[in-house]
């Protein structure tokens, strides 16, 4: 198992980005520094009755600081979001394996397919990838109000956005604007609600890929102590599927081996 380490990182700035949605930055030079695309981090509370540490997905990592992107849904991420600029906040390095660019080369591309907060790390991959000579398309699905669409547009990714409303973009899910627009890709990257996951996994079997899905389960300790977050596992030339860990071998997986219950 990684060794998680914890570190205590000062608040640069803690502000709304959409109705919600909160974007943290926060100066952790070693933390940012060892952050691959995919890779969480967890962020702990100040508050004693709250335990658990929460796990937020990495955004972006740029010199020394860290940017984190959450959703408020619950005490944990409302104390998160009236943290003030300058506060100290514990936070531990890196977890998790992040998505796999090793499969990936110059000249390559890449489909990037965000779901809500999903599209979160999604913009650290664009980056990455930008930087490797990929070509990124990316696909970032709404309810209503998108966020993060101007950053992946800075990145120099072709962007296409989603919103169950129809107030932007197209009106239906991430996947289907990619594929009405033509988004296919060499390689396909995801993170989103898991019955999106699912479909972007079928999708890109269907088109002779094999997706890279984060899976962003709810999760107990967040290092492996804990079988709170547990996917089963399709192992070729077995029989019984294998239970794993969201949190210590994930959160991403191969979407051809991930086995979808709903
Ligand atoms: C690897 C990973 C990466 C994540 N990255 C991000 C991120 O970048 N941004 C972000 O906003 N959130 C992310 N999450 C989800 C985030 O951890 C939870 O939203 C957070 O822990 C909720 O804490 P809370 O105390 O505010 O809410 P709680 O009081 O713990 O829960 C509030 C409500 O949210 C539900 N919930 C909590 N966690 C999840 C989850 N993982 N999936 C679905 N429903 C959940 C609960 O069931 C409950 O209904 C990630 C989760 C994982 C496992």
């Amino acid at each position: 198992m990684k060794a998680k380490k914890i570190v205590t990182a000062e608040i640069l700035s803690n502000r709304e980005i959409a109705k919600g949605i909160m974007e943290l930055k926060l100066e952790a030079p070693e933390v940012a520094s060892s952050a691959k695309p995919g890779q969480f981090v967890n962020v702990y509370t100040g508050d004693n009755a709250l335990l658990l540490p929460r796990p937020i997905s990495i955004c972006d990592a740029e010199g020394s600081v860290l940017t984190l992107v959450y959703a408020v849904v619950g005490r944990g991420t409302q104390w998160f979001s009236e943290c003030c600029t300058g506060q100290l906040l514990r936070v531990s390095t890196p977890l998790g394996n992040g998505y796999d660019l090793s499969v990936v080369k110059a000249g390559d591309t890449a489909l990037l397919i965000g779901g809500g907060i999903g599209v979160c790390p999604l913009i650290k991959l664009a980056k990455v990838l930008t930087a490797k000579g990929v070509a990124v398309r990316a696909a970032m699905g709404f309810r209503d109000e998108p966020f993060l669409v101007e950053e992946m547009k800075a990145i120099g990714a072709e962007v296409a956005v989603a919103t169950d409303s129809g107030r932007v973009g197209y009106r239906g899910t991430a996947l289907a604007a990619a594929m009405d627009a033509g988004m296919d890709c060499e390689h396909w990257f995801s993170c989103g609600p898991k019955v999106m996951l699912k479909f972007v996994a079928e999708e890109a079997k269907r088109r002779g890929r094999d997706a890279q899905i984060s899976m962003e389960e709810r999760m107990g300790c967040g290092y492996g102590a804990c079988v709170g977050c547990v996917v089963d596992i399709r192992i070729e030339g077995q029989e019984e599927p294998v239970r794993k860990k969201v949190c210590k071998d994930g959160p991403v997986f191969r979407g051809s081996e991930v086995i979808f219950h709903e």
